[in-house]
C-alpha cells in the first residue's frame, strides 16, 4: 500500500507494519510512525536550484519526554552487556570498563596521525610501552600493534612466517597444520595466507592427538597454529613436547592469543615454545568486542622473526641524542611484509589496552585469571548440563545432550540471560560453549545456572517455540546476516 506522505498514516496502515515485526504488542513505534507533521521549511532565499530544495519536510513534532522514552524502551527492547551476563565461549571479555572509554575520550588522546614524531612523542612512548607490556605478557621479544582484529593479526603472523621460510631459502614449506577444535579463522588465515590446511584430529580427551602430530609434520610444514587452553578450554599438557617436534622438522608455532585470559600473568606463550601469536586486546585487555570492531590484534615475534613485522614499528631513539632529541622514533624492520593498516592501527582502541593493563598491574591481571578460571568451574558445576571434557580452565563445553543447542539458546533469551556459543566446537554434540569471564559475581552466576536448569527440564514444544518473551520472536538468522534490510523506507517500499 502507498502513502500519501502529506496525510498522517492510518491506523490500519500503522497496524499493518507494525504486524509485520512485532507480535505481543512489544512494538515501539517509529517517531514517523508516532507523528508525521509536514514542516515548513522555507526554502526561497536558496542559491540552490529549484529542483534541488524542498520547502516541507515531514519531520515528527513530539515533545522532549516522548522522545527520552522512545530511546528509553528501544534500549531497554535489547539485550546487552550493561543489562546482564553475556556468556559467549570463545569470545571472553564482553564487558568493558567504563573507565578505558574515558580514557580514549580524552581530547589529547586522539592525535592526527600525520604530525610529526617530535610533537607527538607521548603518543609513541604509549605506543612504546604498550608494545613492551604485551611482549612480556607473552613472552615475546617483538610486537607490531598494526593488525586491527584478531584475525587480522593471525593473518599477520602467518604472513610474517611465510616471510622467514621465504628469507631462509624456505619457500617450498606449503603447510599450515590446524587442530579440527581451532576457530574457525585459523583455517581462513592459513587458506588467505596461501598455504594448504592440514587439520588434526583431537585424541580422546580433546587435546592434540601427537601421534597424528607426528604423522602430519613434515619438511613441508610451515607452522602449527594453536590455542591453549584450547577452544574446550583445556590445557594442552604436551605443549612443550609439541614445541619440539614442530621445530624439529623447521616448522613455526603460531599462538592463537583469543584464549590468553587463562594464562595471563601465570605462563606466556613464548616460554611453551611458540615462536609467534597474536593478541585480542578485545577479548583480554577492555576493548570493545562485537558489531565487527573496531578492534586490535597485535602480533608478537620471538627475535628471529622480529626483521619480518609490518611497519613502521616504534623504538626508542638512539643514545646518540643529546636531550634536545625525541626519546622515540619510528623505524621499519629491516626485511618488513609492509604495512597492513592505515598508520599505527586503530589507535584509541590501543589507548584502552595500554590504560586497563597499567591500571590493572600484575596483580590484577592475575587475578584477571585467576577469577576467569574459578567462575567458569563454578558456573559449569551448578548446571545440569554434561561437560564432557575436563579439566577446563576459562571456559567449558557443555553438551545440550536430546536437545537443540540452537533452541536452548533462544529459550535461554526468555529467561532474561544471554545465551553461550552453540553447536562449537564440534567434537560436543549440541555444544553450548560457555565462558561467564572474570566479571560476574556468585550471584550472577547463580542466576545464569538457574536459567540453564530451567531450560534442561523443558520439553521440545516450548524450546521449539521460544523466545517468547523478547521484542523480536526469531528471526531468520542466515537473511538478516546475508541481506539486512537497514533502511526502513526500504522495508516501507517492500510493503506497498
Ligand atoms: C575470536 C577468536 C579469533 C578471531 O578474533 P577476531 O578479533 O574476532 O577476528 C581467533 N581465534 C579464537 C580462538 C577466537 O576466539
Amino acid at each position: 500500500m502507498s502513502r500519501d506522505e502529506s496525510e498522517p498514516a492510518t491506523d490500519d496502515q500503522v497496524r499493518y507494519d507494525q504486524a509485520r515485526y512485532v507480535e505481543d504488542g512489544q512494538y515501539e513505534p517509529l517517531l514517523s510512525e508516532k507523528d508525521r507533521t509536514r514542516v515548513e521549511i522555507g526554502g526561497d532565499d536558496s542559491p540552490l536550484p529549484d529542483d534541488l530544495t524542498r520547502d516541507s519536510l515531514e519531520l515528527p513534532a513530539l515533545s522532549e519526554p516522548e522522545l527520552a522514552r522512545h530511546y528509553t524502551r528501544l534500549s531497554q527492547m535489547i539485550y546487552g552487556i550493561d543489562t546482564g551476563p553475556y556468556p559467549l565461549g570463545s569470545c571472553t571479555m564482553k564487558y568493558n570498563p567504563k573507565f578505558t572509554e574515558d580514557v580514549a575520550a580524552l581530547p589529547k588522546a586522539a592525535v592526527h596521525p600525520d604530525r610529526s614524531e617530535r610533537s607527538t612523542q607521548g603518543t609513541l612512548e604509549l605506543m612504546y610501552r604498550l608494545q613492551d607490556y604485551l611482549g612480556r605478557i607473552g613472552g615475546m621479544d617483538a610486537v607490531t600493534l598494526q593488525p586491527p582484529a584478531g584475525a587480522a593479526g593471525e593473518f599477520v603472523g602467518i604472513r610474517v612466517a611465510a616471510a622467514y621460510h621465504e628469507h631462509n631459502g624456505e619457500g617450498h614449506r606449503d603447510e599450515v597444520i590446524v587442530p579440527e577444535s581451532a576457530h574457525g579463522t585459523n583455517f581462513a588465515t592459513a587458506a588467505l595466507g596461501g598455504y594448504d590446511v592440514v587439520s588434526l584430529p583431537s585424541d580422546d580427551e580433546g587435546r592434540v592427538d601427537l601421534e597424528a602430530l607426528e604423522a602430519a609434520l613434515s619438511e613441508n610444514t610451515a607452522a602449527l597454529m594453536l590455542t591453549n587452553p584450547n577452544t574446550l578450554g583445556l590445557f594442552e599438557r604436551n605443549i612443550t613436547e609439541i614445541a619440539e617436534m614442530v621445530h624439529d622438522v623447521g616448522g613455526l608455532l603460531y599462538y592463537d592469543g583469543a584464549n590468553l585470559n587463562a594464562l595471563l600473568g601465570r605462563a606466556r606463550p613464548g616460554d611453551m615454545g611458540f615462536d609467534v601469536m597474536h593478541y585480542n586486546v578485545h577479548k583480554t585487555f577492555a576493548t570493545p568486542h562485537g558489531g565487527g570492531g573496531p578492534g586490535a590484534g597485535p602480533v608478537g615475534v620471538v627475535d628471529e622473526l622480529a626483521p619480518f613485522l609490518p611497519a613502521p614499528r616504534v623504538r626508542e631513539a638512539g643514545d646518540d641524542s643529546s636531550g634536545s632529541e625525541p626519546a622515540y622514533e619510528l623505524f621499519d624492520p629491516d626485511h618488513t611484509i609492509g604495512k597492513v593498516h592505515g598508520y599505527q592501527g586503530n589507535w584509541l582502541v590501543l589507548v584502552k589496552t595500554f590504560a586497563y593493563i597499567a591500571r590493572l598491574g600484575d596483580e590484577g591481571l592475575l587475578d584477571a585469571s585467576a577469577t576467569a578460571v574459578l567462575n567458569a568451574n563454578y558456573l559449569a558445576s551448578r548446571i545440569e548440563y554434561d561437560v564432557p571434557y575436563e579439566p577446563f580452565h576459562h571456559e567449558f563445553v557443555a553438551s545440550a545432550g536430546d536437545q537443540d543447542a540452537a533452541d536452548v539458546a533462544k529459550r535461554m533469551l526468555d529467561y532474561g540471560v544471554h545465551p553461550p556459543t552453540t553447536k562449537w566446537p564440534e567434537i560436543v554434540p549440541e555444544a553450548l560453549m560457555t565462558e561467564p569471564t572474570e566479571v560476574e559475581s556468585k550471584d550472577t552466576l547463580d542466576r545464569l545456572a538457574a536459567a540453564f536448569n530451567a531450560v534442561a527440564e523443558e520439553d521440545d514444544e516450548i524450546l521449539e517455540a521460544a523466545p517468547e518473551r523478547t521484542a523480536a520472536r526469531r528471526i531468520d538468522q542466515t537473511a538478516a546476516a546475508r541481506s539486512p534490510r537497514l533502511s526502513w523506507h526500504a522495508l516501507e517500499n517492500d510493503a506497498s
